[in-house]
C-alpha cells in the first residue's frame, strides 16, 4: 500500500512538471490547467488539494464521519491539524474547517473528519444529508498549533466536550500507533453514551489509557479533575470544546500558573461583542454599491445586514475564507484590539470591524 502510494506520488509529480510548462499554461488560457483537469476527472489539480470521499459513517444521530482520499497535492498532516473543507452547498461552494480526526501514522493515506451537526448551519447539516462515497471536496493543506511537541512527555492529559473529541482523538490514535510509553488520561464530556462518537474505540484498552466520562459526576470543576487527575499539573493538556468548558478549563490552568502546560483549540467564539464607540460613520461596500451606518459590529456581521452575502468559514479569524481589500478607512482587529488604516490592505471581515467610514471591495 505504502508502495502504491510512493508510486503514485512520484507519477504524479512527473505529470504536474508537464502540466505547469510555460506551453501547457499558453494552452489553457484564459481558463488555466485546472479547469480542464477537472473535466476530465474532478480531483485532478495542479495545485490544489481535492479529495474524494470513500466511506460515510453515522455513527452518532446528530454526526457523519467521512473518510476522504485527498490527491496527489496533499501533503499530510499532523495530529490534532484541521483542514478547511469546502463543498457545493445548493450551487454555492462553501468552506468549514474541520480536524482531521485519523492518526498521522494512517498507512493508507486515508483522513477521517466528523462533523456534529449544527442545526442552524449550512455545512455540517449538508454533509448529513447529503454525503456519500465518491462526491469530491477541496480541502487546504492541514493547517495549526494544536500540536504534539516533538517531545512528547510522560503524562498526557486529554479534555474534551461534544465535537471538540475530534483533534484530541487524532491525538490520542497517533500516541497509540506511536506505542507512547507513558500515559494518556482522556476525559471526554458528553450529553450521553449515545453522544459520543467514537466510543467502541474508546472502551478498547489500550496500555497506559484511561478514558474516563465524567459528565456522570457533573460539570468540570476542579475537584472533579482532582478526583481522575490528581497529578494534572504535571501533564502535557489539550483541550478542545464548548466555549463554556474551554473558558472553566483555562481559567483553571491559568490561575494555577500552569497555562503553558495546556494546549487548546477553538470551534467558535463566545460571539465578539460590538464596542460602543465603533458605532461611527460609513461603510460602503464599493463592488455591490451598497452603503451602511457602521454600528460598531465586525465588518462581515454588517455586509451580511446590509444583504450581501460574502463568503466566510469560522467567523473567528482562523480560516481566512471572508478575506476580503478594504480600500479605505480604519479598521480594528476585535481579537487583537489592533487599528490599522493602510490603503488596499487585506483584512478578515469576520474579525474587524470600522473604526469611521470604510471602503470594501466586496
Ligand atoms: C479549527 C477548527 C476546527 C473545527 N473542527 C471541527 C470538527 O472537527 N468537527 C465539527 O463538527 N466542527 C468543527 N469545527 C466547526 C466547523 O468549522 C463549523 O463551524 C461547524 O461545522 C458548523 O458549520 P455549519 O456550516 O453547519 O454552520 P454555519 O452555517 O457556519 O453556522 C454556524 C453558526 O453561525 C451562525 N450563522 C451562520 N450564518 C450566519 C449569518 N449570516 N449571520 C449570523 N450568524 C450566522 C448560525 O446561526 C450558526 O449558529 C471546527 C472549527 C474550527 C475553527
Amino acid at each position: 500500500m505504502v508502495l502504491n502510494s510512493s508510486l503514485a506520488r512520484a507519477g504524479w509529480r512527473r505529470a504536474r512538471k508537464v502540466l505547469t510548462s510555460r506551453a501547457v499554461t499558453a494552452l489553457t488560457v484564459p481558463h488555466g490547467v485546472d479547469r480542464y483537469l477537472g473535466l476530465i476527472n474532478p480531483l485532478w489539480s495542479v495545485n490544489e488539494v481535492r479529495a474524494v470521499v470513500t466511506d460515510v459513517a453515522h455513527h452518532t444521530p446528530s454526526t457523519v464521519t467521512l473518510t476522504l482520499r485527498p490527491n496527489g497535492n496533499w501533503r499530510g498532516a499532523q495530529a490534532g491539524q484541521h483542514v478547511r473543507l469546502r463543498v457545493d452547498v445548493d450551487g454555492v461552494l462553501r468552506t468549514r474547517c474541520f480536524s482531521v480526526a485519523c492518526s498521522a501514522h494512517r498507512a493508507d493515506g486515508l483522513i477521517e473528519i466528523t462533523a456534529k451537526v449544527n442545526p442552524a448551519g449550512t455545512v455540517s447539516g449538508h454533509l448529513k444529508r447529503t454525503a456519500r462515497p465518491g462526491l469530491v471536496v477541496g480541502l487546504s493543506q492541514a493547517e495549526g498549533n494544536f500540536v504534539l511537541p516533538a517531545a512528547v512527555p510522560e503524562h498526557v492529559l486529554l479534555i474534551s466536550g461534544g465535537s471538540g473529541v475530534t483533534p484530541v482523538m487524532s491525538i490520542l490514535r497517533t500516541l497509540v500507533d506511536r506505542r507512547h510509553t507513558g500515559r494518556i488520561t482522556f476525559l471526554h464530556y458528553t450529553a450521553g453514551p449515545g453522544d459520543v462518537v467514537y466510543r467502541d474505540e474508546l472502551a478498547a484498552t489500550h496500555p497506559g489509557v484511561t478514558v474516563v466520562y465524567p459528565r456522570q459526576h457533573g460539570r468540570f470543576s476542579r475537584e472533579q479533575l482532582l478526583r481522575f487527575v490528581p497529578d494534572y499539573a504535571e501533564a502535557l493538556s489539550y483541550c478542545c470544546g464548548p466555549p463554556s468548558l474551554m473558558d472553566a478549563v483555562t481559567s483553571l490552568w491559568r490561575a494555577e500558573g500552569i497555562g503553558d502546560r495546556l494546549r487548546v483549540e477553538r470551534f467558535t467564539t463566545q460571539g465578539l461583542v460590538p464596542q460602543a464607540g465603533d458605532a461611527v460613520g460609513e461603510v460602503r461596500f464599493t463592488r455591490s454599491g451598497v452603503s451602511a451606518r457602521g454600528d460598531g459590529r465586525t465588518l462581515l456581521d454588517q455586509a451580511e445586514a446590509a444583504g450581501l452575502r460574502p463568503d466566510f468559514g469560522c467567523r473567528m479569524g482562523v480560516c481566512h475564507t471572508c478575506t476580503s481589500v478594504k480600500s479605505s478607512g480604519s479598521v480594528r482587529n476585535v481579537l487583537t484590539g489592533t487599528i490599522t488604516a493602510e490603503p488596499g490592505e487585506q483584512i478578515q471581515l469576520c474579525v474587524t470591524a470600522p473604526c469611521g467610514d470604510v471602503e470594501l471591495d466586496i
